[in-house]
C-alpha cells in the first residue's frame, strides 16, 4: 500500500535538499500533486498533511473530485491539455491553467471568460523536449505568443510550464528545463505590458531536483507520493485521447 503521509515526506525532503544545494530558500518552491487517477480520499489524505495545491489533467476527473474536495482548503491546477469545448467548464473549477498551448485556446477562453467578467491565471507550456507527442508552444514561437495572450486582458500570464524530456541522461533534462529559464529571462526583458514572469513550472518525481536547480518554482509531482497509475502517461498526453 503507498504510504502517502512518507512519501509527502520524502519529496518534501528532496525539495529541501536540492533547494539547499541550490541556494535558493525552500519556500520558493511549491509542490503541486499531480492528481490524475488519485482517488478524493487519497487527496484528502494529502490536503490534510498540509499540501494545498493539485493538478488535474481532465475534465472530468476535475469536476468529479470537486465537489468531494471543496470542503478541504486547496487550489487546482489545470495542467492538461485543454480541448476548447471543455473550457466552460474548466474555468469553473480551476484556480490556473498551467497548460495554454495554442493561440486557439487562448482565444476561446477569453471569449468565455469574458461575459463572466472572470479572469484566469494562466502558464503558458512550452515544448523543450522537441518531441511531437507532447504539447506546447515552439520555443522560438512563444515571445510572439506571449504578446498575443498579453492583449487578452482576461488572461493573466505568470509564467512557464514544460514537461522535461524523460530520459535517463540528466544533460538533457536539464537542457530542457534551462531552455524554459532562459525563455522566462527573455521574456521579463520583453517587459510585455501586463505579463509576470514569475513562474517556473517544471520538474516531476523523477527530475524534480534539477528542474529546482534551474530554477522552478513550481513542481508537479504524481507517482513520487501517490504511486503508480493505471493509465500510461500517453493517455494523457496525447491529441488522439
Ligand atoms: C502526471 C503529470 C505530472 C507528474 O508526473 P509524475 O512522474 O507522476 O510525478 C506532472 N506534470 C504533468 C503535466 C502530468 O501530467
Amino acid at each position: 500500500m503507498t504510504n502517502i503521509i512518507s512519501n509527502l515526506a520524502i519529496i518534501r525532503n528532496r525539495i529541501e535538499q536540492a533547494c539547499q544545494r541550490a541556494g535558493r530558500e525552500t519556500s520558493s518552491v511549491r509542490l503541486l500533486l499531480a492528481t490524475k487517477t488519485v482517488s478524493a480520499d487519497n487527496i484528502v489524505v494529502a490536503l490534510q498533511a498540509g499540501e494545498n495545491l493539485i493538478g488535474e489533467n481532465k475534465l472530468q476527473e476535475l469536476e468529479e473530485k470537486y465537489e468531494l474536495l471543496k470542503h478541504v482548503q486547496h487550489s487546482t491546477h489545470f495542467i492538461g491539455h485543454l480541448q476548447t469545448n471543455k473550457i466552460k467548464k474548466v474555468i469553473r473549477y480551476a484556480d490556473c491553467i498551467q497548460s495554454l498551448d495554442s493561440v486557439d485556446l487562448a482565444l476561446k477562453l477569453h471569449k468565455q471568460l469574458l461575459p463572466e467578467n472572470k479572469t484566469m491565471k494562466v502558464l503558458v507550456q512550452v515544448n523543450t523536449s522537441g518531441e511531437i507527442s507532447k504539447f506546447g508552444i515552439d520555443p522560438g514561437d512563444a515571445i510572439a505568443f506571449v504578446r498575443q495572450v498579453a492583449a487578452l486582458p482576461t488572461l493573466k500570464i505568470k509564467g512557464l510550464m514544460t514537461i522535461g524530456l524523460f530520459s535517463a541522461e540528466t544533460g538533457k533534462v536539464r537542457t530542457c528545463f534551462r531552455m524554459l529559464r532562459d525563455l522566462q529571462q527573455k521574456l521579463i526583458a520583453e517587459k510585455i505590458e501586463g505579463v509576470e514572469m514569475n513562474e517556473l513550472s517544471m520538474g516531476m518525481s523523477n527530475d524534480l531536483e534539477i528542474a529546482i536547480e534551474e530554477g522552478a518554482t513550481i513542481v508537479r509531482v504524481g507517482t513520487a507520493v501517490f504511486g503508480k497509475r493505471i493509465y500510461a502517461d500517453s493517455y494523457y498526453w496525447n491529441e488522439s485521447r
